[in-house]
């Protein structure tokens, strides 16, 4: 009965803050090829279990294994050199730099490497390796941001700024994406571009991806199966049609 094996595996992870539990004994098994929707009211825990999946938070208990690996307590850089990548939001940095700029220090970037010798000559766009270069006009068309491949991020909408995030991580490769509200502020038209691009990722390039998301018509739309969290645990998984007509669903996000 072996299906797809699992890309990521979470067991009993917890994180505490203080005496408060924020995220309680949380399990939680991706399969490849999966696009799993993590959902669940405000301060369920979903941001804090997704910073412990990420490497970006520690957990207080509990076990990660990545890809058969325990990375329990590898750094975000670590992991995404074992081709766990997440998306990073626009900071004013990178917001300065154009879109093309964004994806060619995307590697340095997620990888943690050093940013100043690829700042030295930034100007010089003939001088970063072409395998980059090649690699981010790909990812332009793939992200149909071609067109303002030369606008400062900061210019670019919501969506297109989101289109950017998930852009960057396709310039390193991965096994494992993990997106933070790919949909927060994206208007309709681009939700669909959104959508599409993360499909055709799971298709045509063998991505798995984990999708903490607000919106439902996007986790209804994507997800293989979808986890809802609730005051730091699972409340239930399952595919969409299963988890909507839940009681306990209905009750933790009409009772908040
Ligand atoms: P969600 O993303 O589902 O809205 P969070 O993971 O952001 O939930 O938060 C879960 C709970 O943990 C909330 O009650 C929040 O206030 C608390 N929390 C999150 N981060 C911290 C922190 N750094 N220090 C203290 N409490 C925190
Ligand atoms: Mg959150």
């Amino acid at each position: 009965p072996a299906g797809p094996r699992p890309i990521i595996e979470a067991t009993e992870v917890s994180r505490n803050f203080g005496a408060f539990v924020a995220v309680d004994r949380m399990s939680i098994s991706v399969r490849e090829g999966e696009i799993v929707g993590l959902i669940g009211p405000n301060g369920a825990g979903k941001s804090t279990f997704f910073n412990l999946l990420s490497g970006v938070m520690r957990p207080s208990r509990g076990r990660v294994v990545f890809d058969g690996a325990d990375i329990t307590k590898l750094s975000p850089s670590k992991r995404a050199r074992l081709g766990m990548l997440r998306t990073f939001q626009l900071s004013r940095e990178f917001s300065r730099m154009t879109v093309l700029e964004n994806l060619l220090v995307a590697p340095q970037v997620q990888l943690g490497e050093d940013l100043l010798p690829l700042f030295t000559r930034r100007r010089e766009v003939d001088e970063i390796e072409r395998r980059h270069f090649d690699r981010a006009k790909e990812v332009l068309a793939i992200a149909k941001l071609e067109h303002v491949e030369n606008n400062r991020a900061s210019d670019l909408s919501g969506g297109q700024k989101k289109l950017l995030e998930l852009a960057r991580t396709l310039m390193v490769d991965s096994k494992l994406i993990l997106l933070d509200e790919p949909g927060a502020g994206v208007n309709p038209a681009l939700m669909k571009t959104l959508s599409d691009m993360i499909q055709m990722l799971r298709n045509d390039h063998g991505k798995t991806f984990l999708i903490v998301e607000h919106d439902m018509d996007l986790i209804a739309s994507l997800c293989t199966s979808v986890t809802v969290m609730a005051e730091g645990r699972t409340l239930v998984s399952g595919s969409f049609d299963e988890i909507r007509q839940n009681r306990q669903v209905l009750d933790a996000y009409l009772g908040g």
